[in-house]
């Protein structure tokens, strides 16, 4: 029997990095975490636990973000199951760095299907419910690259940049339904998609001199869900350490 009182918010990419602490951080605060994954079963399912032993409320789904027929399936089944969502957290992504000169057509359509359609993908299900409830919070994790571009990343620039425009255009359509939508665009942030990088050669180009956490990501999404940020909608907050 569905709660109808339930406050859900679904995390995508939440098996490991950004996601993970995102997923972390929102079930802290309450909410029953929806935490979405494409291969790492058994990461997500330690997530859920973790969140479990600490009193908080989640559960783990597998779909591929780039997949619109599993996306619309998953949506679903959680609109069915759970009910509307209070949020909506875009954070899936993967990086397939080269030059553009080199760049095999697979890696930019890859990138650009799992960075940027996949927010179509998921989010488009999701809409009439959230526009019927008058309420909710999308957050779109983009890039600094996407800001101010990426030599070696012209596919993953180029999604994360339309992500930003769908963001402010989404946020202009919806904001007086109640609905905020914000993207948060990290600079470098430690997890797996960045343990390969040069460090030494990365870090005197940032300002604060050092990578950020997860949870650093992780605390402006918790606040961009908040009673206090209801008016907020349409920004791209940096989370960068002065690097943009
Ligand atoms: P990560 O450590 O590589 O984790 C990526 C997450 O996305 C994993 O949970 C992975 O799930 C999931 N994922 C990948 N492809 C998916 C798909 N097709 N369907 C569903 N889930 C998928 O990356 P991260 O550093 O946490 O990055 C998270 C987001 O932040 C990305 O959008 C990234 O572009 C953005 N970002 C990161 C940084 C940074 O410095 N780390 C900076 C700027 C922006 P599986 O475990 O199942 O593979």
């Amino acid at each position: 029997m569905r709660d109808p009182a339930l406050r859900w918010a679904l995390v995508t990419g939440a098996s490991r990095g950004l996601g993970r602490a995102i997923a972390r951080t929102l079930a802290a605060s309450g909410l029953h975490v929806v935490a979405n994954y494409k291969s790492g079963e058994l990461h997500a399912r330690t997530l859920v636990e973790e969140i479990t032993a600490a009193n908080g409320s989640a559960e783990a789904i597998a779909f591929d973000v780039g997949d619109a027929t599993a996306c619309t399936g998953a949506a679903d089944d959680l609109l069915a199951r759970l009910g509307t969502p209070y949020a909506l957290i875009n954070n899936a992504g993967i990086t397939r760095d080269g030059l553009m000169v080199f760049m095999p057509p697979g890696d930019w359509a890859d990138v650009l299907r799992t960075n940027l359609d996949s927010f179509f993908y998921v989010t488009k299900p999701f809409l009439k419910a959230m526009l019927l409830a008058r309420a909710g919070r999308i957050v779109n994790i983009a890039s600094t690259a996407g800001q101010v571009g990426s030599a070696g990343q012209v596919n993953y620039a180029a999604a994360k940049a339309g992500l930003i425009g769908a963001t402010l255009s989404l946020a202009k359509e919806i904001a007086k339904r109640g609905i905020t939508v914000n993207a948060v665009a990290p600079g470098f942030i430690d997890s797996d998609m960045t343990k390969d990088l040069p460090k030494a050669q990365i870090l005197p180009a940032i300002p604060a001199g050092r990578f950020g956490t997860p949870d650093e990501v992780a605390g402006l999404v918790r606040f961009l869900l908040s009673d206090e940020a209801s008016y907020i909608t349409g920004q791209v907050l940096g989370v960068n350490g002065g690097l943009a």
